[in-house]
């Protein structure tokens, strides 16, 4: 059998084609994109690609840079430094609007290009120029997993007719926003906007958010999960500028759009997407863009809001090993141990409490456990123990390194069930 997931996105182009919008023309150099290209990348969390239409076409990443580089600078300056520059409150203003908070001139938030501009300054500061254009660059590709690079035309198109940036980034440096020089801090910003991207790339981007800041392909942690679930909340609010309210409510998924035509779309744990047609909107989004995230939202079930119940199935199967003393209740668990599954898994041991003395819980095919997962298992293991059951744990993959129950008991850690049964 042929996947039928390239199938419905060719079907999903194809419904979307429409001519309306017009390309951005104030910088000249967008101005010469081809309207007619269109291309739409879907990524899973576990780095499945389903690509179709122009997805070799490169653009250059504009404002859906913005993410990334708020992402840097949370990672490098820390939550309580990058804050103190730059708000998250959504403005429902245009992206290049002079909106600035009152008294402090700091930015509303990270995606509006005063905040994006503070945003490059925090990564900037303390380095040379081209570092920290480098750095951006560097983390782009790794985000995307190949090497970009830099358009330089249209970067230097957008440097001759930058008088909005410019004026912006003279009026935060006046507010004392940051220190550096606002010419440095203008070019850089408009170099990392020219990063060229395809929209494999950003897909890519948008899975490695989706995923918890794992890049699904390479495997490499990129973002900690703190700064994914602040970059997400971000744009979720501010994303898609001053129609941020119409889109969450509508298409339902964390988005960002650039003014060259591509559209990021995180639906967290799940997938990343990417749009890519540079006819704009009176927003400056995609056009195109638009109407195939609102159609996949609604064929598919990914608006946010919508969200599927996880936790029932974490116990995959109770079974019992073994006859008398020796017998032991293994509970395989299975999928995300978070509050809600881990709260079914409670109420499973403490409805119905196994019959033998001994109970093993068996993670080798749980996917992750996040930290509250990890709490309320190790919380029942030391309350079963003080019971007197004999809790031991299967863990292949090394989700409880160090399983301290914190009642004065560590239970013993297989790495399968075989193991388990040979040494018992
Ligand atoms: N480089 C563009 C600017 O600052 C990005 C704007 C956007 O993509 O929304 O004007």
């Amino acid at each position: 059998m042929r996947s039928p997931l390239p199938d419905y996105l060719t079907e999903v182009l194809e419904a979307c084609v429409d001519d309306s919008g017009a390309l951005a023309d104030y910088i000249p150099e967008l101005a010469k994109a081809d309207p007619d290209r269109f291309a739409l990348t879907l990524v899973t969390a576990e780095g499945a690609i389903y690509s179709v239409g122009d997805d070799d076409t490169e653009f250059t990443i504009q404002s859906v840079s913005k993410p990334f580089v708020y992402g840097l600078a949370l990672q490098e300056r820390g939550f309580d430094q990058v804050l103190d520059v730059i708000d998250v409150e959504p403005s429902g203003e245009a992206f290049n609007e002079v909106s600035l908070e009152r008294n402090t001139g700091r930015p509303l938030n990270p995606m509006i290009n005063a905040g994006a501009l503070a945003a490059h300054a925090l990564v900037l500061h303390g380095r040379r120029p081209e570092e920290a254009v480098e750095s951006i660059r560097s983390l782009l590709s790794s985000l995307a997993g190949r090497d970009l690079v830099i358009d330089e035309k249209v970067a230097t198109s957008e440097l001759g007719t930058a008088y909005r940036n410019v004026a912006l980034a003279n009026l935060l440096r006046g507010y004392e926003v940051f220190e550096d020089d606002p010419d440095e801090i203008v070019e850089g910003y408009i170099r990392q906007c020219s990063v060229t991207v395809t929209t494999k790339d950003l897909a890519l981007m948008a899975a490695t958010l989706a995923a918890g800041g794992v890049q699904p392909v390479s495997g490499e942690q990129i973002f900690s999960r703190d700064v994914v679930r602040q970059v997400l909340s971000v744009m979720t609010t501010c994303g898609m500028y001053d129609a941020a309210g119409d889109w969450l409510s509508t298409v339902g998924i964390p988005a960002k759009s650039g003014v060259s035509g591509g559209i990021i779309g995180i639906l967290p744990g799940q997938l990343g997407i990417a749009a890519y047609s540079p006819r704009l909107d009176e927003h400056g989004t995609s056009v195109q863009g638009v109407a195939a995230f609102g159609r996949l939202s609604r064929d598919m079930n990914l608006h946010l809001m919508d969200a599927p119940i996880v936790a029932h199935s974490v116990v995959r199967r109770k079974r019992v090993w073994g006859e008398g003393d020796d017998a032991v209740t293994v509970l395989e668990l299975q999928g995300d141990l978070q509050f809600t599954s881990a709260e079914v898994l409670v109420r499973a041991v403490v409805d119905e409490p196994p019959a033998t003395k001994r109970l093993a819980f068996d993670l080798s095919l749980v996917r992750a456990i996040l930290p509250v997962g990890r709490r309320m298992l190790l919380e029942m293991i030391g309350r079963l123990h003080r019971d007197g059951l004999e809790v031991v744990v299967v863990d292949p993959d090394g989700h409880l390194p160090e399983p301290d129950t914190g009642y004065g008991f560590r239970p013993r850690v297989y790495a399968s069930q075989d193991e388990m049964e040979a040494r018992s």
